[in-house]
C-alpha cells in the first residue's frame, strides 16, 4: 500500500456508471491500470454476463469489489408490484453473492400516488422480506438516503435521520447506510446523524461527487469533486472522526462529463480525488 498522500489511491473506488462509456471489462482494466483500488458494479454492467465469472475477472485485474448498485424501489400501490420488487431485490442479493460483492446499495423508491409514510412502511417491510436471504448469503444491505428533490418517485428516505430510523426499526447487523454527500450535504443535523450512523456500525458505504450551481438536470448534472459547493473535506473529516475508514466511492452522473473522452474523465477523477476529497 502506498502511504504517500499525493499518490495514495488505496481507498479510491469508482462506480461503473461514472465511466459510462466503458463496459465492465474496459472499466476494470482502466481502473486497475490507473491505480484505482475498488469498483462498485452497477447491475446494468452485469447484463448478459455470468456474475461469478465477472467477479473472477475483476479480482484477477487486481480490483476489490466494493458493492453492487442497486436494489430497492420497494413501494408500489399494487401488491403485485411490491412482490415483484422483493423478487428483484432477492436477485440482486444473489448476484452480489455470485459476484463477490459484500454489499447491495438500496435506492429505496417512492411513488407519487401514495403518502411518503406509506412508502416508508413498504420500504421497511420490503427490506425485512429479503433479510433471510441476505443473512444466508452474508450480504449487507445499505439504505441510501436520497436528496428530498427525489422524494416523489425515487426515494421516500430523504435524510440520514430517516435512514437511521429505518435501520433502528429493522435492527439487524446486515442493514446499514450508504452515505452519499450529494444527498446529505445540506442537512443541518448532519454531524449528529453522522455520529449516530457510525456509532451504530452502520456506515456501510461512502459516495462522493459535487453539487453544481446551477444544477441543470436533476439526475445527470453531478459535479466532479471540487467543482461545486459541497464541503467534501469537512464531511470526510466528520465521518472519519467518528471512526469510518472504508472506501471512498466516486459516483458521478454527468451528461457534461460523459460527453468527454472517458480516459480523460478518469484522469480528472484521480486528480480531484487527491486535491478535493
Ligand atoms: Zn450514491
Amino acid at each position: 500500500m502506498n502511504a504517500d498522500p499525493l499518490t495514495d489511491f488505496s481507498r479510491l473506488c469508482v462506480h461503473t456508471i461514472t465511466t459510462k462509456g466503458w463496459d465492465l471489462e474496459e472499466a476494470a482494466e482502466h481502473y486497475a491500470k490507473a491505480g484505482v483500488s475498488g469498483i462498485t458494479v452497477w447491475r446494468q454492467w452485469l447484463e448478459g454476463r455470468d456474475p461469478l465469472k465477472a467477479g473472477e475477472s475483476i479480482r484477477a485485474a487486481g480490483l476489490k469489489i466494493v458493492s453492487l448498485c442497486r436494489g430497492g424501489f420497494y413501494p408500489a400501490v399494487e401488491e403485485k408490484s411490491r412482490l415483484d420488487a422483493i423478487q428483484d431485490n432477492k436477485r440482486a442479493i444473489e448476484d452480489a453473492a455470485a459476484l463477490g460483492a459484500p454489499l447491495v446499495v438500496l435506492v429505496c423508491g417512492a411513488v407519487p400516488e401514495q403518502s411518503l409514510t406509506e412508502s416508508r412502511k413498504q420500504i421497511t417491510d420490503g427490506i425485512a422480506a429479503t433479510l433471510p436471504l441476505a443473512e444466508s448469503l452474508g450480504i449487507k444491505l445499505a439504505i441510501e438516503p436520497l436528496h428530498p428533490m427525489y422524494a416523489d418517485d425515487r426515494s421516500a428516505i430523504n435524510s440520514l435521520a430517516s435512514a437511521n430510523d429505518v435501520c433502528d426499526k429493522l435492527n439487524h447487523p446486515l442493514v446499514g447506510i450508504a452515505y452519499d454527500v450529494y444527498h446529505l450535504w445540506w442537512d443541518p443535523d448532519l454531524e449528529e446523524q453522522t455520529q449516530r450512523t457510525v456509532e451504530s456500525n452502520r456506515l456501510f458505504a461512502y459516495h462522493v461527487c459535487d453539487w453544481m450551481t446551477p444544477t441543470t438536470d436533476l439526475l445527470n448534472d453531478r459535479g466532479l469533486m471540487g467543482e461545486g459547493c459541497i464541503d467534501l473535506r469537512g464531511i470526510r473529516a466528520m465521518v472519519e472522526k467518528n471512526g469510518f475508514s472504508g472506501m471512498i466511492e466516486v459516483e458521478i452522473f454527468s451528461n457534461r462529463w460523459w460527453e468527454k473522452p472517458t480516459p480523460n474523465f478518469l484522469d480528472s477523477i484521480l486528480q480531484a480525488y487527491l486535491q478535493h476529497t
